[in-house]
């Protein structure tokens, strides 16, 4: 490694592992709630939510630390160097089957490292804190399917990443955005109709009042609504939700069943025009493009740092040698993990356009209300998370904010009407 290289690793590590440090302290010593959260929230409401995200918060930075120690113990030892040699002279010499199978190498170990930490946050304690609905069958069901989708989809990936560093040694990085750019269009637009329905089942909304609310909000919104499903999230959780999503003729919003049947048409009407909100404004399209941007500039990123760190092995010709997978993957992580405010701050914003958009639409502030504090009380959701963690992994406002952004759209338009 060159010295430039050791600087730009440890300045990556540095800022993780700072980003890191903040997370961990905010999640034991979260300080106060503001005290508008008592106009709705008990103390022993607050108390009980903040515990559970405590343990959700724990479960997911210790998964990401576990992760990139591995990685980094692979990167600094010769570990990665030995076993990526044993494997080509076990293949006889074949670079891609070489490749494969170094991939799915590491791919299991980092598995088998996050595979407790995923067990105990999505079963164990989902079911301690009586959301989870699943079966242990049905669990395993849902995590090798997620595990094969992976494996193959980013044993594609890894492999086409190679040969583009082949084929075009100096411009691999511009080209692999571009890949990655078609792949992000198709992988949206297929998404709701090949993954989603391996995991779940949806169906068209009823005839009855909900259809009926639903084609009034899309006259309202100017909308060509055709699909609205619900999905049977109640066969996995008690935890309500809604979500828009596809692109073209794959765009629908997808109500939770349980949402339908735990809350008020007032608070599903809120819901669904919230997500009308986000199909209006484009959110999705306006979303991709914002992704497509953050790949080219991670890959040429990357590209610059394979060359700092590997200067010798990627002179050669041909692809790049197989064991820089390790490096490509730790920075991955990195860099992904860093790039989180940036991300969810423009995601943050969406959601305050949609939320506003939305009050426009239904005109009726205190269901919005309503639905906040019903869904943060039985999701337990942190009804004021601390700053710092807002603005590290929050990809919607706290519902706090949100409840307070309907306050003050209702008071102005209070004084709008005297
Ligand atoms: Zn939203």
């Amino acid at each position: 490694m060159t010295a430039r290289a050791e600087i730009i690793w440890t300045t990556l590590l540095f800022i993780a592992g700072v980003l890191t440090i903040g997370f961990i302290f905010f999640t034991l010593f979260p300080g106060k709630v503001p005290a508008t959260v008592w106009e709705y929230f008990t103390p022993a409401e607050v108390e009980k939510a903040r515990h559970y995200q405590q343990i959700m918060r724990m479960t997911s930075i210790l998964a990401f630390l576990s992760k990139v120690v591995i990685l980094v113990l692979l990167l600094y030892s010769t570990r990665a160097n030995v076993w990526a040699e044993k494997i080509f002279h076990l293949v006889g010499g074949r670079y891609y089957l070489a490749l494969l199978v170094y991939f799915v190498f590491i791919w299991f170990i980092l598995k088998a490292v996050d595979l407790p930490f995923n067990f105990y946050g999505s079963y164990i304690v989902q079911h301690q804190w009586e959301f989870s609905t699943q079966t242990l069958m049905s669990w395993w069901s849902d995590y090798l399917k997620g595990s094969v989708l992976d494996i193959v989809l980013s044993g594609i990936g890894v492999t086409l990443l190679f040969w583009a560093t082949g084929r075009w040694p100096h411009m691999w990085w511009t080209m692999a955005s571009l890949f990655l750019t078609v792949w992000l269009i198709i992988s949206t637009f297929l998404w709701p109709l090949i993954i989603a329905p391996l995991f779940n089942r949806f169906e068209p909304i009823n005839e009855g009042p909900i259809k009926t609310m639903v084609t009034k909000l899309a006259d309202r919104a100017g909308l060509q609504v055709n699909e609205i499903l619900v999905m049977d999230a109640s066969s996995r959780t008690t935890k309500a939700n809604a979500y828009f999503t596809g692109l073209g003729m794959t765009k629908r919003i997808v109500l939770y069943d349980n949402l339908l049947s735990d809350y008020s048409i007032e608070e599903v009407e809120a819901v669904v025009a919230h997500e009308m909100a986000h199909w209006r404004q484009g959110h999705i399209a306006r979303g991709l493009i914002w992704g497509v941007l953050a790949n080219f500039l991670v890959l040429a990123l990357l590209h610059m740092v394979l060359r700092l760190t590997f200067t010798y092995e990627i002179a050669r010709p041909g692809p790049y040698p197989i064991q820089l997978l390790v490096a490509i993957l730790l920075f991955t992580q990195l860099v992904f993990f860093i790039a989180q405010p940036i991300q969810n701050r423009i995601s943050r914003n969406y959601e305050i356009e949609a939320d506003r958009v939305a009050l426009e639409l239904t005109g009726n502030p205190d269901a919005v209300i309503q639905l906040h504090v019903n869904l943060t009380k039985k999701n337990l959701g942190d009804v004021a998370p601390p700053a710092y963690i807002e603005w590290l992994t929050y990809s919607h406002p706290s519902p706090i904010s949100r409840i307070e952004a309907v306050k003050e759209w209702k008071d102005l338009h209070k004084g709008a009407k005297k």
